[in-house]
């Protein structure tokens, strides 16, 4: 069997032990007879490992009892309109900062709901680095960052200060690729498909006290206090993402955690923008201060190259390098199931390239 290097940034490279594993309980879940697929959500098996995998990213991430874990559906998008149908019910208006093409998402959805103050912005730096908030204005019920851009390779390596005003997180692709202080945030949220397990999970991890003010109109799957008081059992959950997540959390914790994942990651980015910066053929578009772990965009000298570059990638199993189709380029996302030795074959792959064609 031969597995290629997977940069795709989103859904992302699994880890083959979680593969193997799921692979081997496929159609007959330790004994029982059947595919976690096919069991009830309510069954004892289920709902055992529904339990575990809950209790494995607790001590990933070190969550204590003042937030609640939700499971839910819809991906990371859906939580840009639930955040705010949730907690956006004070003075209806939540601070939002502008880093690009995700938090623009979040901020058009959320402006159905809520009154969006745009507190900072990198749009006139083409979202290359990550902007700082003047002066957190009084009377917001919450403020929204958005802690890795996927897109732009654009991540937060420090957290802003937003005193006792609730601070949400959508944490789609930097959650779990190192420690995070949960205690920052009022809610963070990530859809799965990145460090998490296969897409169709969402994790809400959400401040006990702020669950209980949705407004009176949010759909009943959409409001937090639903979800909680069922342990994200209101209705049929993703049952076997879930359990593929729960692989995935037992795989990290058996990595040495988030500490060691977070040596890993740093290594891995450090190695890939050091070979770009070194080099007069590739660029990076953003701030050193500001470049993601998780995503590293980078640019061709000549951009009539592109498609052969990927091209000659493939050839080699260097899978999934295009940039989004808003910037172009190439990406290489760097999730936790990506060895050094993929970024080390790419890092290879480059050098070729640029002798051959620089
Ligand atoms: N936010 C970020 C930062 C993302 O990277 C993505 C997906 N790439 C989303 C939100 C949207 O997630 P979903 O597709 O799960 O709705």
């Amino acid at each position: 069997m031969t597995r290629a290097y997977n940069f795709c940034a989103g859904p992302a490279a699994l880890p083959l032990a979680v593969l193997e594993r799921a692979r081997d309980e496929l159609t007959d879940y330790q004994g029982r007879g059947l595919s976690v697929m096919e069991m009830s959500h309510r069954s004892t098996e289920f709902v055992a490992i529904a339990e575990a995998a809950e209790q494995s990213l607790r001590r990933l991430l070190a969550i204590g009892d003042d937030h609640a874990v939700l499971f839910m559906q819809g991906g990371a998008s859906t939580q840009f309109a639930a955040v705010p149908l949730n907690i956006g019910n004070g003075t209806g208006r939540a601070g939002y900062v502008d880093t690009g093409y995700w938090a623009g998402k979040a901020i058009k959805e959320a402006r159905r709901f809520v009154d969006v103050d745009v507190l900072a912005s990198s749009k006139d730096d083409a979202y290359t680095r990550v902007p700082e908030i003047a002066a957190l204005p009084t009377g917001l019920d919450y403020v929204h960052i958005t802690p890795n851009e996927t897109i732009g390779g654009v991540e937060y390596h420090a957290f802003p200060d937003t005193g006792d005003v609730p601070l949400v997180g959508d944490a789609s692709s930097t959650l779990l690729s190192r420690p995070l202080d949960v205690t920052r945030f009022g809610i963070l949220y990530a859809g799965a498909q990145k460090n998490i397990g296969p897409a169709g999970l969402t994790v809400v991890i959400v401040r006990r006290d702020l669950i209980g003010q949705a407004r009176e109109t949010t759909p009943d799957m959409l409001n937090y206090a639903t979800l909680a008081a069922a342990d994200s059992m209101a209705n049929t959950p993703p049952t076997y993402t879930w359990y593929l997540a729960g692989l995935v959390f037992d795989w990290l914790l058996e990595q040495g955690g988030l500490a060691a994942m977070e040596a890993r990651n740093r290594a891995k980015a450090e190695c890939l923008y050091t070979a770009i910066d070194a080099s007069s053929f590739y660029a990076s578009p953003v701030a050193p201060a500001a470049r993601s772990w998780m995503n590293v965009p980078f640019t061709l000298a000549d951009p009539g190259l592109d498609g052969a570059f990927l091209d000659g990638a493939e050839a080699r199993g260097l899978l999934n390098l295009k940039g989004h189709r808003s910037v172009g380029g190439m990406r290489a996302s760097l999730y936790n199931a990506v060895p050094q030795a993929a970024v080390d074959a790419l890092i290879d792959y480059m050098g070729e390239f640029e002798r051959e064609h620089g």
